[in-house]
């Protein structure tokens, strides 16, 4: 499969146009997409309008922005003015925004051409994708299991090479989990360094855009298009962004020699698939035999970030999901007598059981005479583990450990088992809750052939370190030249 440095070659020497390179991949999308489902809706008119303007642009010789004709899946949480972004959501289903998202400028104006729209869990609530009332994404790898979640559309389409690249948000881990399952490249940015305007909000503080690519490269130069200070975001950082793909040095050996790594002890506990652990440390050999320096870091906190997390994290979506009321805009249940019922029905057809289930245990925690006792302690807890984090990044540039416990799970094995589905995210969810960046790269296959995901966690804003040693295991190995027989 073809990468962007590769695309752009191809179309700098006019070996192919823009619209041929757009036209093969709507090609495979109509081959695969009723075996994968990957998106919610394919835009193979804006996808051919696109590609013709970029190929006006090399015919006028105009310089090539960095995204240039490279086919982009949008996960159908962000918002495309006149495109239906159905969040995965019967309440969205025929929401059309009025706006852009400020991800969506930015992608136009690097030139990468949209062709489609991913599908998700609910509202990015789940781990498996299932949850999305308007279709079961597959796994690319096997068809019987699930892609992971909630940004499953996005992973499974990057996987299937239904698009070079895709947007994803992560919540939890909707970015990292789902790289894992379907064996592609997903790097959770530093809260704040992407802007969130017109992504459809979740859980507000720990919300992240981020990309999915096949290979660390990509992913960096993915982000040097995307990351960058917004206005219109009022937790956006402003920070330079380097240009992340030009800091990966061709020597190897200097990117991985004299790096500290740090393992998390906790990591590797109960519940932690054997075959994964297996490959983790493996991984873990590989980088030390590369000259990185391996210590063990505890993180004594870590595990409390699961039950935090569902504390905070409904407590936030309680609040910005109180705007579905079918007054504004969204669903509407056209058969109530009375305002109050129209309220009540309106939500009680409009929203999946697990986005209802969020908002109970959310408006419960929150309520007086529970507050204190949960979301005022969550936020303490909360705390701790950023400690843990700093205390582990005075000692190591990067920390490891694998991306989820186990490996993709088949389909409807778990949906009847919320908590079963909330441990996918044990290891994703205290990097949110840091607001650290994250990357899962593919480190093996376990013995059914599904791949096994590395995570690798870095100090805020420290995206160059965490791509530098990542894009060093990854072209040290051949994990990411593996792509399923689909
Ligand atoms: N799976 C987690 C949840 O259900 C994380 C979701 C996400 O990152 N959007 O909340």
């Amino acid at each position: 499969m073809l990468s962007i440095k590769q695309i752009r070659h191809t179309l700098t020497t006019k070996e192919r146009s823009a619209k041929e390179i757009a036209q093969e991949f709507l090609e495979r999308i109509d081959r695969l997409e009723p075996q994968l489902h990957s998106f919610v809706t394919v835009t193979p008119e804006v996808a051919i309008a696109q590609a013709q303007a970029i190929d006006d642009a090399i015919a006028a010789g105009e310089e090539l922005p960095a995204l240039a004709g490279i086919p982009m899946g949008m996960k159908d949480n962000m918002c495309v003015k006149g495109m239906p972004t159905t969040c995965g959501s019967k309440m969205l289903q025929n929401f059309v925004p009025p706006y852009e998202a400020t991800i969506t400028t930015k992608l136009r104006s690097a030139g990468a051409v949209m062709v489609g729209k991913t599908n998700l869990d609910e509202f990015a609530m789940g781990s498996s994708t299932e949850n999305s009332a308007i279709a079961l994404t597959a796994n690319p790898w096997n068809t019987e299991y699930v892609p992971g979640g909630s940004s499953g559309g996005s992973a499974a389409a990057v996987a299937g090479g239904e698009c070079v690249i895709a947007t994803g948000s992560d919540t939890g881990g909707s970015i990292r989990q789902p790289a894992s399952f379907c064996g592609v490249v997903g790097l959770k940015p530093t809260y704040g360094l992407v802007s969130r305007f017109g992504l459809v909000a979740f859980a507000s503080s720990l919300d992240q855009i981020g990309p999915f690519a096949r290979s660390v490269e990509d992913a960096a130069i993915f982000l040097g298009a995307i990351a960058g200070y917004d206005p219109r975001d009022s937790t956006s950082i402003k920070a330079d962004v380097p240009d992340y793909a030009a800091l990966l040095t061709p020597d190897l050996t200097q990117s991985l020699k004299g790096k500290k790594i740090g393992v998390i002890t906790e990591t590797f506990g109960e519940g932690l698939d054997s075959e994964v652990e297996v490959a983790v440390r493996k991984a873990i050999a590989h980088m030390e035999s590369m000259g990185a320096e391996v210590y063990e870091i505890s993180c004594p906190r870590f595990r409390y970030g699961l039950p935090t997390y569902y504390i905070i994290a409904p407590s936030e979506a309680s609040a910005n999901l109180a705007r579905y009321d079918g007054v504004k805009y969204g669903f509407r249940d056209k058969n109530s007598a009375t305002l109050l019922s129209m309220y009540e029905n309106t939500r009680e057809q409009g929203f999946g059981a697990e986005v209802k289930r969020r908002i109970m245990i959310g408006t419960y925690v929150l309520s007086a005479g529970y507050y204190d006792a949960y979301y005022l302690k969550a936020q303490k807890v909360r705390t701790l583990i950023v400690q843990d984090f700093q205390k582990a990044f005075e000692q190591v540039d990067v920390l490891v450990c694998p991306t989820a416990p186990t490996t993709a799970f088949k389909a409807g094995s778990k949906t009847e088992d919320p908590l079963g589905m909330y441990l996918s995210d044990l290891m994703t969810i205290p990097v949110n809750l840091a607001g650290l960046p994250g990357i899962s790269i593919p480190c093996g296959f376990d013995s059914k052939g599904m791949p096994i995901g590395l995570q690798m966690i870095s100090n805020v804003l420290r995206e160059d370190v965490l791509l530098q040693v990542s894009y060093g295991y990854e072209q040290s190995t051949q994990w990411h030249q593996q792509s399923p027989n689909i």
